[in-house]
């Protein structure tokens, strides 16, 4: 009866997981989706304590509490702009607290059944690479660990790593079915040192505008380390939960890749973004500054307006202040439309979320397929704090580190007014021809500041 009454529960957690993540599928429904999410997962928390076997409250509890505050502390803090981290962070998490299931489970004496000994150890494994490759990330987002680290031969090494890893697992699975005799604790030990190190060397090398990719990669392993633990366990929720995450980080993972232009191996293996970028002495001309009011004064007497948010709006927290903007441009009859690119900012839909807590109405924004061929017929686009995403370098230099990545073709427009504070790179660290160009104006300043000034001058047209 007990146990029927908490195994209801874990599938009551598991479907408002469903529902959660589906409600996270739309801006509108997002935050509802997350509420829903986080009961699950306290139904899920609460309900473990009621388990029959279960003991250790001394230990759970604090263990609940402390990680709870820390938690609680770290998100209320956190800047929007250093989410990626974040998720970072909490995916390794996930994955370590799989890969620790398994250890326990393996720690026992008792033999298992094959399938448990090699979805255990499968989880392990996954668990492993995906905790130490997180944190890896994490440092590099974090700006802990500057550098990639690329040298001959590296995919071999790596690759030889990982062959070192499977075959410990293989060992430590036929150990504990009762098929293979030996150390059964030093095979464990030398399997999670081996498996941790391929995570920190698979994720070395990936530098640049691929980390999100990567991410996002490890967040689909540790749903499915946590969904073979959960069979392990017998937790309906945990599978349920593991292969949800699992199946919509591989769909992340995929857009991710492919809003970039590039395959997954591509992004693992090729070392993309430690190369340098193009020389400013490639490119011709020079930047040239114009002043908020002349830009006010020749988006105020244009008929079409695109305004192209990026990383730097999100930085200077413009987005109040440029919904104003493209509403006094809107009640003077001009066509107002905001171009998102798909990964602007630095998490996916980070400008969206934005736009979305400015007010700004859904049939105002526009995907990058759906806004690109509008550019040529804009009188002015309006770049605010965006970079790599509008860089020509993109589509036409196939020596670009980010080449192939589709762009919001800015440079087409009549006139383009780039806002930003000055010379800085975007987070591809290259340099950006579309600045130079002779139909581009730059307009100096933070975000929001030129935001306000845009308002001013278009006030007093
Ligand atoms: P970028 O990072 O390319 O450029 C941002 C620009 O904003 C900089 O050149 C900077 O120039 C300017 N800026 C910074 N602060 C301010 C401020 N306060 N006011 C005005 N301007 C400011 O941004 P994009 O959005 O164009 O591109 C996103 C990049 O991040 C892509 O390379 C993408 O791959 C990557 N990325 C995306 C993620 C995602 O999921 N969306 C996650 C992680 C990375 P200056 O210093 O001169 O002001």
């Amino acid at each position: 009866m007990r146990e029927d009454a908490i195994q209801i529960a874990y599938i009551a957690a598991a479907v408002l997981f469903i529902f959660g993540l589906k409600g996270m599928s739309s801006p509108r429904t997002a935050r509802r989706g997350i509420i829903w999410a986080g009961v699950g997962m306290l139904v899920a928390t609460a309900i473990t304590f009621a388990t029959p076997e279960m003991g250790n409250f001394l230990w759970m509890t604090p263990a609940l509490l402390i990680g709870g505050a820390v938690a609680y502390v770290a998100a209320r803090r956190v800047a929007m702009t250093d989410m990626p981290q974040m998720v970072a962070i909490y995916n390794g998490m996930g994955g370590g607290a799989a890969a620790l299931i398994a250890a326990a489970e393996f720690m026992r004496p008792e033999t298992m059944s094959a399938s448990f000994a090699v979805l255990g150890i499968a989880g392990a494994l996954i668990g492993s690479v995906s905790f130490s490759g997180s944190m890896i990330a994490f440092a590099k987002l974090q700006g802990i660990i500057k550098k990639s680290f690329l040298f001959p031969g590296q995919n071999i090494v790596n690759l030889l790593v990982l062959a070192a890893s499977v075959v410990l697992a293989v060992i430590i699975a036929l150990q504990h079915t009762g098929t293979m005799g030996g150390n059964e604790t030093l095979t464990l030990i030398a399997f999670f040192v081996v498996s941790l190190l391929y995570g920190v060397l698979m994720t070395l090398p990936i530098g640049g505008a691929d980390m999100p990719v990567v991410i996002s990669l490890y967040n689909a392993l540790t749903g499915l380390a946590v969904g073979f633990e959960g069979y392990v366990l017998g937790n309906g929720a945990l599978i349920i939960a593991g292969i949800v995450v699992g199946a919509a980080g591989t769909l992340l993972t995929q857009l991710m890749a492919r809003a970039m232009n590039r395959s997954l191996g591509n992004v693992l293996f090729a070392g993309f973004g430690a190369a340098g970028g193009q020389e400013l002495t490639d490119i011709e001309g020079t930047m040239k500054e114009t002043s908020p009011d002349d830009a006010a004064i020749t988006m105020a007497f244009g008929q079409k307006v695109i305004i192209v948010p990026g990383y730097g709006m999100a930085v200077a927290q413009a987005q109040h202040k440029v919904w104003e903007l493209a509403k006094l441009l809107g009640e003077r009859g001009i066509q107002v439309k905001f171009a998102i690119h798909p990964v602007a900012g630095r998490m996916p839909g980070h400008m969206n979320v934005l736009l979305a807590e400015a007010g700004v109405p859904y049939d105002m924004i526009f995907d990058l397929d759906e806004i690109n061929g509008e550019f040529p017929t804009a009188d002015a686009a309006i770049v605010i704090g965006a970079n790599d995403v509008v860089n020509p370098a993109a589509r036409d230099d196939p020596g670009s580190p980010i080449y192939g990545m589709p762009i919001l073709d800015v440079d087409k427009a009549q006139q383009a007014f780039v806002i930003k504070r000055g010379r800085g790179a975007g987070f591809a660290g290259i340099e950006n021809k579309l600045f130079y160009a002779d139909n581009t104006r730059m307009v100096y300043g933070d975000a929001q500041e030129v935001a306000s000034k845009l308002i001013a001058g278009v006030k007093k047209v």
